[in-house]
């Protein structure tokens, strides 16, 4: 029996929805991160309350946190509680260089979306040069005040804002010399926004495997975006990033020929229009897209919701509980407006007799399992750009592609 009872809607019941159905299945404790509430109302109440103005100026800034300036939208986009076709609009009639530079952040997730959609596994490889390092060892001395607060936050509220990420992932693998991937892993347990696109974009684009030039972490970013950290620091008079890390010796590799060109973009992109060979009678959701504007979930309102948690791929990862809360909780949510089944097993044989809808998934996990359940009907994926065959070698090179 793989069909769970569907959790309810409080923090303290869906903590004990994990630890009592989701056992064994996830690293850590079932406590939900204290900084966000899964679910599409907290998304919605989220995304009203965001101010744009002064997000450029405020963005990079890391501590006290009422100096930070970061929207903390993540997680919700992360699932598709929020499109980002919606969160783009949302800005509208904003201050312009703030909607500007917010809106150049969205392009960066949607970015990081083609890249994963084209390559898949791959970028887990260095996109244009790779790195290598020493493996088994945890890049993050807990004794220096910069460090220690950006793993608390990673470790606790499962986000921490993009500077101390770049921190985080330099002093890593560029000071310290440990395999990124590992950092990278150690990044996707916990945060609760953690995707492979952006989180391997996020990694490569700062450590030099991505671009060829490396972030260097050091002292002077510390001062500059946590103004007085240093003070309670036991480093203070020792300062063991005083000076920027040496460059690191990135390796020239062979890029991956996808880079510059898809030799099939309709495939990357999915269906651009619903597509239907029979008649569903229930709707299969991921945590790719959870929210109640997911098309498939849009399209068939009368019909129930059905997620599966996969126990195989959930027993692999070992995610923070935190992680788990948050998903449940957005399950709990979505049960309380339309019908929703839960179970645990492997999404392929539980589905694998009934007739569903769905959403196209650009993502290789959900290519793989959708060969096996065959949706009767597929709606496309809500892209802010759709992908097109040209260069995604960077950033710059995929806004030019995107235009022509
Ligand atoms: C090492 C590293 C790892 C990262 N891992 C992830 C990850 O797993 N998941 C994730 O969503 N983002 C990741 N990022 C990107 C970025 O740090 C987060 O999206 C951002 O900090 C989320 O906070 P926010 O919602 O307040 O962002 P805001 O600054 O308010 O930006 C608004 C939205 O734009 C998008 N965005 C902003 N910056 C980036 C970026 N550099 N790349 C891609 N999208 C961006 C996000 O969807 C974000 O919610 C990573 C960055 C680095 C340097």
């Amino acid at each position: 029996m793989t069909l769970l009872p569907a959790p309810e809607l409080d923090r303290e019941s869906v903590r004990r929805w994990v630890e009592t159905h989701l056992a064994g299945l996830y690293s850590g404790k079932a406590t939900g991160s204290p900084a966000f509430v899964g679910g599409q109302r907290a998304a919605d109440k989220a995304l009203a309350s965001f101010d744009v103005a002064g997000y450029a100026g405020k963005r990079n800034e890391v501590w006290p946190e009422h100096r930070q300036g970061a929207s903390r939208l993540s997680p919700y986009i992360r699932h598709n509680l929020l499109l980002l076709p919606e969160v783009w609009a949302a800005v509208e009639g904003g201050p312009s260089r703030d909607v500007s530079k917010f809106r150049d952040e969205l392009l960066w997730q949607e970015y990081a979306r083609h890249l994963y959609a084209r390559l898949g596994e791959a970028t887990r490889e260095g996109l244009r040069v790779s790195l290598v390092g020493t493996t088994g060892q945890d890049g993050w001395p807990r004794s220096m005040s910069c460090v220690d607060l950006a793993v608390r936050q990673l470790e606790e509220d499962g986000w921490v804002v993009n500077q101390a990420r770049m921190w985080l992932a330099s002093h890593w693998a560029v000071r310290e010399g440990i395999d990124w991937r590992e950092g990278e892993d150690r990044f996707f347990r916990h945060l609760l926004d953690g995707s492979r696109a952006a989180n391997t974009l996020g990694w490569q684009w700062t450590i030099g495997t991505g671009t060829g030039r490396s972030y260097g972490f050091s002292r002077h970013q510390v001062e500059r975006r946590a103004p007085g950290l240093c003070r309670s620091c036991p480093h203070q008079q020792d300062c063991p990033i005083a000076e920027w890390p040496n460059d690191p010796s990135l390796e020239r590799s062979e890029p991956d020929p996808r880079l510059k060109t898809d030799p099939d973009a309709a495939l990357t992109a999915g269906p651009d229009g619903f597509e239907t060979k029979g008649t569903p009678e229930a709707v299969w959701i991921t945590a790719e897209s959870l929210g109640d504007r997911d098309p498939a979930l849009v399209a068939h309102p009368d019909l129930p919701a059905v997620f599966v948690f996969d126990a195989a791929l959930l027993e692999r990862l070992q995610l923070d509980g935190k992680r788990l809360v948050f998903l449940a909780e957005t399950l709990a949510d979505l049960g309380a407006r339309r019908s929703l089944e839960v179970h645990l097993g492997r999404p392929e044989e539980i589905l694998a007799n009934r007739s569903v809808a769905a959403t196209f998934t650009p993502v290789p996990g959900w290519r793989r399992k959708a060969v096996v359940v065959d949706p009767v009907t597929l709606h496309p994926w809500p892209w802010l750009r759709r992908p097109v065959s040209g260069s995604v070698a960077s950033f710059s090179a995929w806004r030019k592609s995107l235009d022509r």
